[in-house]
């Protein structure tokens, strides 16, 4: 064997003593990590959560739920290892908990540097926004630099505190204990803002129907979640990566979709447009009801005014009628005794006030023998005759002459600012014209006149009788003729 045989076979065999070594100690290595899954295995891994940070983790009726409850089945079906809920009332107890190993475990979480005092953190396999929430009359904010002196709730133990305090030191914050309490704070109007991650912050306001909120910007740094272990079970951490990178897309979509219904939470108030809606709507109705009534109510109300109209008017006509009929005589249609009764009382009253300054005459007119007239034609020719004789003496008056029916076949003429003698021009002028009319039944009728002038003093009723007393000569001596008792 040569010399550089003899030093290749040394080293080929240095060679395989490392390597062999090396393959040993790996050996060993994986020996190792598979006791301690065994461990791990067979006594569950304790943990805690956040028991109120819907969609990501909740404990509900004592059970772990949420999108981290999902992604620990994945890692208990691809590792093996086992889990026990310690369950907690508050994230800050939870983390508390971690720190004094009370827990081994919490499935999602932020890296922080205060954190990675206790905790070792795997991978990220979860990413999530975070959103400013504000009132809706809030302008849209993006960042911090425009935040100004509005006052921030951020949960006390978020990762977003530690980035406030440390980042921008100057925000107004408001510590809350959690997601829900912040929210609420904004809507009460406690505080102007709050920061908080996309989807939970989504659930919330669509689950307590906060629609006075709503999302006003984008936030940094975006949520970058992992599963964490305490101090002391470093050594699960690379089968938690190792089942981690396991997790394909399809699995990280169906668990993001049963967890985010996420819907965009609009700025339109339904409910408020709603109510408003049924408002106007409730207003509309009335107004029409209330139109429809009142047009019902005018119409008939115009009907009843139009019948009640037409009954005054014909109440005038009737009243009108009346009074014609009170003061006329139906046959001739001239003034009656009545009217003729109140003239002459009205005469007597006005001669009293006001001195006789004109003379007033009576003439009592009676036809001759009119009654033959009737016993031979009958009672209608009779009529006939009147209504022509009466029509004769209207032709022959003045306007100022007053003339009446008396009753039966006699008429009187009231003659204003007449004496007897020009009462005796009008007898003579109706005397004239009743020679030249031809009545129906009979052509030829004459009249008797009876004249009296109004005296100083003397009522009308007492020149009355003076005037048929001188009718009565006339008919005394004769008829067909005229009488006047200012003759004596
Ligand atoms: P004298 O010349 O004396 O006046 O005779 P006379 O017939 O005219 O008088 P008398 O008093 O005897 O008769 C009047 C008649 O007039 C009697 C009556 O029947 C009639 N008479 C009265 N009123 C009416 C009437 O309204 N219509 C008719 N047709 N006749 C009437
Ligand atoms: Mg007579
Ligand atoms: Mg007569």
């Amino acid at each position: 064997m040569t010399a550089f045989t003899s030093s290749l076979l040394r080293r080929v065999t240095a060679m395989l003593i490392s390597a062999s070594y090396l393959l040993l100690g790996g050996i060993t290595t994986a020996h190792a990590q598979q006791d301690n899954l065994q461990r791990s295995n067979s006594e569950p891994i304790s943990y805690c959560v956040d028991p109120n940070w819907m969609p990501y983790e909740a404990i509900r009726d004592g059970k772990h739920t949420g999108l981290s409850a999902d992604y620990m089945a994945l890692i208990s079906a691809q590792s093996g290892l086992t889990f026990k809920l310690i369950p907690t009332r508050s994230w800050q107890q939870s983390l508390r908990f971690l720190e004094e190993r009370r827990c081994q475990f919490t499935p999602m979480l932020n890296k922080t540097d205060k954190r990675e005092k206790y905790l070792t953190f795997s991978n990220v396999y979860f990413r999530s926004p975070n959103v400013l929430v504000s009132q809706r009359e809030q302008p849209f904010l993006q960042g911090f630099e425009n935040i100004g002196q509005r006052i921030v709730a951020i949960p006390t133990e978020y990762r977003l505190m530690e980035y406030v305090r440390e980042y921008h030191p100057n925000t107004n914050v408001l510590p809350v204990r959690n997601e829900h309490e912040g929210l609420i704070a904004v809507a009460e109007g406690d505080a102007d803002l709050f920061i908080g991650s996309l989807y939970s912050v989504n659930a919330y306001i669509q689950r307590q129907k906060l629609n006075n909120l709503k999302i006003s910007g984008w936030m940094r740094p975006e949520d970058e979640l992992r599963m964490a272990v305490s101090t002391g079970s470093e050594h699960l951490l690379p089968t938690i990566n190792a089942a981690l990178a396991q997790i394909d897309e399809e699995q990280h979509l169906q668990i993001f979709q049963r967890w985010n219904n996420i819907s965009v939470i609009d700025d339109t108030n339904h409910e408020l447009i709603w109510q408003l809606g049924f408002a106007a709507l409730a207003v509309i109705l009335l107004l029409t009801w209330w139109s429809c009534m009142s047009y019902r109510y005018n119409r008939k109300l115009s009907a009843s005014n139009s019948q009640l109209e037409q009954l005054r008017e014909k109440l005038e006509q009737t009243v009108d009628k009346l009074e014609f009929l009170s003061q006329h005589d139906p046959l001739t249609t001239l003034h009656n005794r009545s009217f003729l009764q109140q003239m002459m009382v009205r005469h007597n009253s006005d001669q009293r006030e006001h001195a006789h300054d004109s003379d007033t005459s009576l003439i009592i007119i009676d036809i001759d023998f009119f009654k033959r007239i009737n016993d031979t034609f009958g009672h209608s020719a009779g009529d006939k005759v009147l209504i022509e004789f009466a029509q004769l003496l209207q032709e022959q008056t003045r306007e100022s002459d007053i003339l009446a029916r008396w009753g039966g076949e006699e008429f009187v003429i009231v003659c204003a600012h007449s004496n007897a003698a020009d009462a005796r021009k009008l007898c003579e002028r109706i005397n004239n014209a009743l020679q030249e009319y031809k009545f129906s039944y009979q052509p030829q009728l004459t009249c008797s006149f009876g004249i009296a002038q109004v005296q100083p003093g003397e009522p009308i009723e007492s020149c009355f009788d003076r005037a048929d007393k001188a009718l009565y000569q006339a008919k005394k001596s004769g008829r067909n003729r005229i009488c006047s008792a200012e003759d004596d």
